[in-house]
């Protein structure tokens, strides 16, 4: 009995085009591809109930000949490559020649393309990837298509897709992906006529991404520095990136792009990750706009079906790259965040302007849990080589925890004194370290008392302790003996306090400097005079000096802000007197 049979050529349509076309925000992805690969200069996208009844993109690109118009709906058609040898040298966004058939095989199409060296345009109408009409007609140069009732062949489909408001909020994604790396292109985004999204096109990315974001995210930014020149593989790196005050618990807020094409990649985000080291709490990430050029024949961009994924053929090298990068830029800008209480009502650009979820609104968490607020104030984003312009005098304690203090600037600087004191300690530590960890035996062993699992876990990692600088050894079949721990704690834990640092190290286990981190910060943290402590000036002044030197004064090694400034101006403003 026959059970192999093939399938008609409609059905293989349907099902590839699943796999470049997911939702509508797919669709509108691929368009935005095309317009921008036609050179355009301004791009609209308008919609109607979040792109399920249509989805019609307009640009002013260089359109399409009136003999290509049927073969760009043919599978693998692409005026982009002509052979597998070009993808090194690619510099377009697509290359496959799928978009237009797949979208064309899931819903009524109708477009109008006029090229630029043709008089005349025409307008071709698809349904389900058949042609149903074509004319000549007159119009200007650039592509308008129109894509109905998206998935009308595809039940099944139909259903996956969520409300209106979820879908409109990819698109959104979608569409601030490409504006703030084409920023010299204006894009509009319309939702049922309303605007939603308007760039201005200035060719400048922080222009994008304050019409993106608006002017409280822009604020917090700070620009990469200098492209710097990667000596082996040509690659070069702009971008932004947020004061550490600026945080989220999710890695959605890091765009990251290569060679101008927005890409997931973990060796990217782990970089820029590392470059803020411990400026930044463990679980926690910061928003970035990292561009990377690179030579096309480093990179394979062809592993995954909506190119999404990447991979670097150098990838350590590139990490190595980005993190310095990083590191370098937050090592030279002035990171003291400011206490402005946040006030509701100003905030532009198409995140907040949409009805979006609560979630989305709460963009930007910031950990002082003041955030600024502006108005018309210039973004300025690189205020590189500022230094720590903190006076030695006066200096006053209050509530027993925080150093009040004034720069040079006449800001007040409010310093916690703790955090402070963890900073210069840590630092101390690390310098000290060398990669070796010196132990000390205790005087008396230690036994611990463990739970059944806390047990197991040590038995796991015994080795691990023993690189770390503790000397532990099994004692019968449930219990260990603790004979030396590393100097750096001598004298400051007490031993329960060993088995939480022991517990701690093994959560780690496989990273030897995150190991290393949770050593050196817990010790200095031990060592650092506490809040609710009473300083003396002497105190307060040695503490101010050690941290005007200290490489990454603005915050503890856990991340929390070691102070935080209250402006002259904003002083001023809040007594009236400007
Ligand atoms: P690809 O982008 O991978 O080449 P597509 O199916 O997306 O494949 O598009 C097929 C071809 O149609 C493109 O190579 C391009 O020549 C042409 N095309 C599509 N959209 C546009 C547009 N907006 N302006 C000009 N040409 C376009
Ligand atoms: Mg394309």
């Amino acid at each position: 009995m026959r059970q192999i049979f093939v399938l008609e050529e409609q059905t293989v349509g349907k099902i590839a085009a699943g796999e470049v076309i997911e939702r509508p925000a797919s669709v509108v992805k691929e368009l935005i591809e095309n317009s921008i690969d036609a050179g355009s200069s301004h791009v609209v996208i308008e919609l109607g109930n979040g792109g399920g009844d249509y989805i019609r993109i307009t640009d002013d690109g260089s359109g399409i000949s009136e003999d290509d118009v049927e073969v760009a709906f043919e599978k693998h058609a692409t005026s982009k490559i002509r052979s597998i040898e070009d993808l090194a040298s690619l510099r377009t966004l697509g290359f496959r020649g799928e978009a237009l058939p797949s979208i064309a095989a899931v819903s009524r199409i109708e477009l109008s393309t006029r090229h630029e060296r043709e008089d005349f345009g025409t307008y071709l109408k698809i349904e389900g990837g058949v042609v149903k009409d074509r004319r000549k007609m007159t119009r200007g140069v650039g592509t308008t298509l129109e894509v109905k009732s998206l998935f009308y062949n595809l039940p099944a489909r139909i259903g996956t897709i969520k409300s209106k408001s979820t879908e409109l909020r990819h698109i959104v994604e979608v569409c601030i992906t490409y504006a703030i790396i084409y920023p010299e292109i204006k894009f509009e985004l319309l939702h049922e006529e309303k605007p939603i999204l308007s760039t201005v096109g200035s060719g400048k990315m922080l222009d994008a991404i304050v019409n993106a974001y608006g002017r409280s995210v822009a604020k917090e930014l700070i620009e990469l520095k200098e492209p710097s020149l990667h000596p082996q593989h040509h690659a070069t790196i702009s971008g932004f990136i947020s004061r550490p005050s600026v945080w989220y618990g999710t890695k959605k807020h890091l765009l990251t792009y290569v060679n101008r094409r927005f890409v997931r990649s973990e060796v990217m985000e782990k970089a820029i990750k590392r470059g803020y080291s411990s400026l930044l709490p463990k679980h926690a990430y910061p928003f970035a706009v990292i561009s990377l050029s690179i030579d096309p024949g480093e990179i394979n961009v062809n592993i995954h079906p909506t190119k999404r994924e990447i991979r670097f053929y150098h990838a350590d090298e590139l990490f190595q790259f980005i993190a310095d990068a990083v590191s370098a830029t937050l090592r030279h800008a002035d990171l003291i965040p400011e206490v402005v209480p946040h006030e509701k009502g100003t905030e532009a650009g198409a995140v907040h302007f949409l009805g979006l979820p609560r979630e989305k609104k709460a963009l930007i968490s910031v950990q002082t849990s003041f955030q600024e607020e502006v108005k018309e104030e210039e973004v300025q984003a690189n205020e590189a080589g500022s230094s720590l312009n903190i006076r030695f005098a006066p200096l006053y304690q209050v509530l027993d925890s925080y150093i009040l203090a004034q720069s040079e600037e006449d800001d007040v600087i409010m310093i916690d004194q703790h955090a402070a004191a963890e900073r210069i300690n840590y630092e101390r530590l690390v310098e000290r370290y060398g990669g070796r960890i010196d132990k000390q035996t205790l005087l008396r062993p230690y036994i611990p008392q463990l739970s059944p699992h806390q047990l197991y876990v040590l038995r796991e990692n015994e080795q691990v302790l023993r690189d770390m600088g503790f000397d532990i050894e099994r004692l019968g079949d449930d219990s260990y003996v603790i004979r030396a721990m590393p100097v750096v704690f001598h004298g400051m834990v007490d031993e329960e306090e060993i088995t939480e640092i022991i517990m701690r190290l093994v959560e780690e286990s496989g990273k030897k400097e995150e190991q290393i981190k949770v050593l050196l910060s817990t010790a200095a943290c031990k060592a650092s005079i506490k809040a609710g402590e009473k300083l003396s000036y002497e105190y307060m002044r040695g503490l101010v000096e050690q941290l005007k030197t200290a490489k990454i004064p603005y915050t503890c090694p856990h991340g929390r802000p070691t102070m935080i400034r209250l402006s002259k101006k904003e002083i001023e403003k809040r007594f009236k007197r400007r």
